[in-house]
């Protein structure tokens, strides 16, 4: 192995090391917010990283919702979960499905009154390895943005008022960092648009993407500038990212008692079916960074992305 290979590697295991550290971290009883009556919402958690978050949500002692767009797979996965003694129920969604979506919130006001947590992880992606395919690309961007974006706007009405505040957290990717070092938009004045807070809109972000689709299927897109990586997800989780902040800073207009923070984070690479089974974590690793922050004590923060370490991150 050449030196190069070598401190890259050493490198990698360091990082392997903080991020396991950061994962023995336990939750105190005086910070638990939660109790069996809070309500989590989990999509596409029929396997992977949802399963994953919806067993860890459960196992810290809430209720949580399992959503599967398969009824009898969902109903498979939240069976494992209930003979395992938590406390899971099961509810059809599929987030590219509005009727979908309406029935699932008539089913929860129905039946629970509303929500107190949101975990966005329904998610495709049709690249593998150095694929760089847009075959699939409205799929794409329409599950992985606009069905979390839908998401996001159907619970906000649900979302029980509490002293802790209700949350939403978006399984995003660094992928779609605006400002990372490689892999990001070549147009600066696209890039600050989307950073600056005084610029954002939700506009601007379905516009983006858009013109991205537009580009598609023109046949244009690769002298657009778009990042370079597994190009439709990168993008897709870009709009992921830039929407959680616009929505931090909309949010944070509540008064207290009815609060609603709202990030996103990288779970790393996982190895699940979106990764051929590639990857250098497990999923149960992937989904804990999620569940940390799911159930942040203090939730002072709102409107960001973190890494897989649990960094803030752009
Ligand atoms: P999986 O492919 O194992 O799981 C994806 C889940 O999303 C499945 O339950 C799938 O349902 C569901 N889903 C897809 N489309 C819809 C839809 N329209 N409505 C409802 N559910 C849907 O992948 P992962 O567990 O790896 O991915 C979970 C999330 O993590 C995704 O958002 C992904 O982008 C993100 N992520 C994953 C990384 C990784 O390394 N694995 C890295 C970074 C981010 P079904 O079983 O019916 O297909």
């Amino acid at each position: 192995m050449t030196g190069k290979h070598e401190k890259a590697k050493e490198r990698r295991e360091k990082r392997l090391q903080e991020i396991s550290l950061l994962r023995t971290i336990p939750y105190s009883d005086h910070q638990r917010w939660w109790s069996p009556e809070t309500i989590a919402v989990v999509t596409g958690a029929n396997r992977g990283i949802g399963f994953e978050m919806a067993r860890q949500l459960a196992a810290q002692g809430l209720t949580v919702i399992l959503t599967s767009r398969d009824t009898s797979v969902g109903l498979e996965a939240a069976k494992v979960l209930q003979e395992g003694g938590l406390n899971v129920d099961v509810h059809q969604l599929d987030v590219l499905d509005s009727s979908s979506i309406q029935e699932f919130c008539d089913w929860i006001r129905e039946r629970y009154g509303g929500i107190d947590i949101l975990v966005n992880n329904a998610g495709v992606n049709y690249n593998l390895g150095s694929d760089n395919s847009v075959e699939f690309a409205k799929e794409v961007i329409q599950t992985n943005y606009y069905g979390t974006k839908a998401m996001i706007k159907a619970m906000i009405p649900l979302m029980r008022p509490s002293a802790a505040g209700a949350r939403i957290v978006s399984v995003s990717s660094r992928l779609g960092r605006l400002n990372g070092r490689r892999n990001r938009l070549r147009d600066l004045t696209l890039r600050e648009q989307l950073g600056d807070l005084d610029d954002l809109s939700e506009e601007v972000i379905d516009r983006t993407v858009n013109t991205f689709l537009q580009q598609v299927e023109d046949g244009t897109w690769q002298s657009g500038g778009w990042p370079q990586t597994y190009t439709d997800y990168s993008m897709s989780k870009l709009a992921v990212n830039a929407y959680t902040r616009l929505m931090g800073k909309i949010l944070s207009d509540r008064p207290d008692g009815e609060k609603i923070y709202i990030n996103c984070f990288c779970p790393g690479w996982v190895k699940t079916a979106m990764t051929g089974w590639a990857g250098n974590i497990s999923a149960e690793d992937g989904a804990d960074t999620g569940v940390w922050l799911a159930l942040l004590p203090d939730q002072a923060i709102t409107g960001k992305f973190f890494g897989e370490r649990r960094e803030i991150s752009f």
